[in-house]
């Protein structure tokens, strides 16, 4: 947003309010400030303007007055993973917004694009319910079925073993496993509560949507090294600077940079504050993805399950059908290897895929991890708070500085209703799919430090 359109805008409200006191009052400041030849930038004007809004206790003229176009903001969103695509999504349904999206490496590179893709209503409270809904909601509007794989599962927690053998009665077993291993079965989620999306197409769908509004941009190839402050207010952020030297202004900026939030430093270092980083950590995870023969009879069934590896360790494989045709399984966290500089660089332990293939074909006739069957092997980082719910909210030492990261292992479920509070929050609304009582918790200043 330009000053020149604020100040429009602020001379359009003076005239509809017709408040002449006032409008002298408010429009002395700029009128300064253009006669002697000074600047005036729009976080500037903003703040007088919000300090004249509490003065004059007017709130339904500064509703009215969003309605009317106050919200148009600049907003640089740091990473396009599923928490920034989702966040540029939700804003961009908005009047008057222009987004623009920073990617280092490619959209949905790092655990967006590498996750199981599971969706529980009962992941994380009311809050994952809240976007549970949200899915739902999406898959229906965006025909998520054909372009990312949206379905309802049958959930189930399954331990197997190679030793005990059951008697084969247990009708629940899904029928592809092997009946006579599973030694434990029980039904965790019904087609009512439990559900998947393919992870990647899921963010590239909702980053596409955004773009297709005509308000957002996305700028791949080049990562933020650091923010940009305020001459004159070292707490005030004014845009991002990237690794090949160009600047990009925004009125807010939000770091979606799940893992790597952690890395970025924060504190404007010209003027020697005290530099500091965003209390998240990494772990790194393994996962494959198998191609299953077409007449593989395997269902919606997603598994959580447990089973003993050739070492005798308890091993706790995530395995996710899904409906291209590929079954998905996950593996044991590890913090053997520091998260690198960027997604590109992520090495993966050979050990720990093995591990996964071995594993997979003790479960079903139909988990083959051959090399004709293997079709991915990676791994990737989960970002961590301390008390791995995720940090979103305003940053409480920086103005226009706002964060939604540390999504930990629900960051896909809770991506849309993560993009639909950092909206409100922008925009200064409030919706009611939002539970305040979860926001108050997820946005309080101390986990932020
Ligand atoms: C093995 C595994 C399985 C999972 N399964 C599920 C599941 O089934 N269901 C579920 O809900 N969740 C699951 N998760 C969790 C979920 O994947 C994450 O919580 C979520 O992807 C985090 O999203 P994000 O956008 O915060 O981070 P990321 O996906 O890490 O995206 C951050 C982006 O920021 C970019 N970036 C970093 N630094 C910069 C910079 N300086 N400038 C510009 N861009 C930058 C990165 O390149 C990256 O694209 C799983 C995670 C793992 C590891």
């Amino acid at each position: 947003m330009s000053a020149d359109y604020l100040l429009a805008m602020w001379d359009l409200k003076c005239l509809w309010t017709n408040e002449v006191k006032e409008k002298e009052a408010l429009k002395l400041e700029p009128a300064l400030c253009r006669d002697i030849g000074i600047i005036v930038s729009a976080d500037y004007l903003l703040e007088i303007w919000d300090l004249k809004c509490l003065w004059t206790n007017e709130s339904a003229v500064y509703r009215s007055w969003e309605n009317v176009k106050f919200n148009a903001c600049y907003y640089s969103i740091i990473g396009a993973g599923v928490i920034g695509s989702c966040t540029a999504y939700y804003q961009s349904q908005n009047d008057n917004v222009e987004i623009t999206v920073i990617e280092k490496t490619q959209v949905a590179c790092a655990s967006s694009g590498k996750a199981g893709g599971f969706l529980w209503s009962e992941g994380d409270g009311d809050f994952s319910r809240a976007s549970f809904r949200l899915h739902r909601e999406l898959a229906q509007s965006l025909n998520g079925k054909e372009r990312y794989g949206y379905r309802a599962m049958t959930t189930y927690s399954v331990t197997v073993s190679n030793t005990a053998q059951n008697n084969g009665t247990n009708d629940t077993v899904p029928p592809w496993l092997y009946q006579e291993k599973v030694v434990y079965c029980d039904e965790l989620g019904t087609q009512k509560d439990t559900a998947q999306v393919h992870p990647k197409l899921f963010t590239q769908t909702i980053l596409d949507e955004a773009i297709a509004t005509g308000k957002t941009k996305v700028k791949i190839g080049h990562g933020v090294t650091e923010l940009i402050y305020s001459s004159q207010d070292p707490t005030l952020v004014t845009g991002v600077l990237l690794d090949d030297g160009t600047t990009i202004d925004g009125d807010r900026v939000i770091i979606c940079m799940g893992p790597w939030s952690g890395q970025f430093a924060l504190g404007n270092k010209a003027l020697s504050s005290a530099v500091h980083y965003l209390p998240v950590n990494a772990t790194r995870a393994h996962s494959i993805v198998l191609k299953v023969d077409d007449d593989a009879p395997i269902g919606a069934h997603a598994l959580f399950t447990e089973i003993k590896d050739n070492d005798g360790k308890m091993q706790h494989p995530e395995i996710y059908p899904r409906p291209n045709g590929t079954v998905y399984i996950c593996g044991e966290q590890d913090v053997s290897e520091p998260l690198p500089k960027s997604a590109d660089q992520v090495k993966m332990d050979p050990a720990a895929i093995d591990t996964l293939c071995h594993l997979a074909k003790e479960f079903s006739l139909h988990l083959d991890a051959s090399q004709d069957h293997l079709v991915t092997q990676q791994a990737c980082y989960l970002p961590n708070s301390r008390d791995q719910n995720p940090l979103i909210g305003k940053h409480p030492a920086y103005k226009h500085l706002y964060i939604s990261t540390g999504h930990s292992v629900w960051g896909i479920l809770l991506g849309p209703i993560s993009g639909l509070i950092m909206t409100d929050l922008l925009l200064n609304t409030s919706t009611n799919r939002v539970p305040q009582s979860c926001l108050t918790v997820l946005s309080s200043s101390v986990r932020f430090k």
